[in-house]
């Protein structure tokens, strides 16, 4: 697992081995504990770039036709937050919803990546929750007002080796403890080979970016107070809460 830190102004990525970070300077590696570390997102992306409808289940929850290409937006790298920052619930919206999805971080600069060839360009994976103001998504044609603000692209905690397996792991949304929404990445409607290929056909994907790959049934509300928790099998638990700006 690798994650970001900042220690006396400095930022820097570092591989998690138990309580430990071990950080690699050339020729030698510093090692902290994780406790004297401020735990920051475990990227800093030029842009992330979500799917929308990618999940099978969800596809039928909303009673839509299964899409044949994937249908993408972006967020912006400002709305990024790591695991245990605040979501900031803005007082000009009227409704927020947490979206559990699983995240693609991008390895190395690349373009016209083909199916054959994405497990070189992929860093690792990590939880995401895809913030949405329900509200003004229904108002707007385009969805970056909806999707943009600050805060709205939690991510992390950690970034997992690139090998994992992803075909078929348990993805789910916890609030304030209760279970609200429980599917498996074996219901993606485009897996993540065709989904990078039909991205980087577009445009260039930068080391760090984020892949966000879609929802799966049962997004719903969150108030302020709330506690999130984003958890995807052999990934990790995302957990953050909801305050007031
Ligand atoms: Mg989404």
């Amino acid at each position: 697992m690798i994650g970001r830190f900042r220690y006396d102004n400095e930022v820097f990525q570092g591989v998690i081995r138990g309580d430990r970070i071990i950080v690699e300077r050339g020729l030698y590696c510093d090692t902290f504990v994780l406790s004297e570390l401020e735990m920051l997102a475990p990227t800093n992306p030029s842009k992330i770039i979500c799917v929308g409808l990618n999940y099978v289940d969800h596809a039928r929850e909303l009673d839509m036709m299964i899409p044949k290409k994937p249908l993408i937006f972006l967020k912006p790298p400002s709305a990024v937050i790591g695991h245990l920052g605040k979501i900031v619930y803005p007082d000009t919206v009227e409704r927020i919803d947490y979206e559990a999805e699983l995240a693609v971080v991008i390895g190395k600069r690349c373009k016209k990546v083909p199916c054959e060839n994405v497990s070189s360009v992929i860093m690792g994976y990590a939880c995401f929750n895809d913030v949405t103001a329900r509200d003004l998504q229904k108002e707007d044609v385009q969805w970056t007002r909806s999707k943009s603000f600050d805060t709205f692209a939690p991510v992390g905690p950690f970034i997992t080796e690139p090998g994992l397996d992803i075909s078929d792991l348990s993805i789910k949304t916890r609030v304030n403890g209760k279970l609200r929404q429980d599917s498996r990445t074996s219901n993606f409607i485009f897996g993540l080979p065709e989904l990078i290929e039909f991205i980087s056909d577009i445009m260039t994907l930068e080391a760090g970016d984020i892949i966000a790959t879609g929802t799966p049934p049962g997004v719903g509300e969150l108030s302020v107070g709330d506690e999130v928790e984003i958890e995807i099998e052999d990934i990790g638990v995302l957990k953050n809460s909801v305050v007031r700006s």
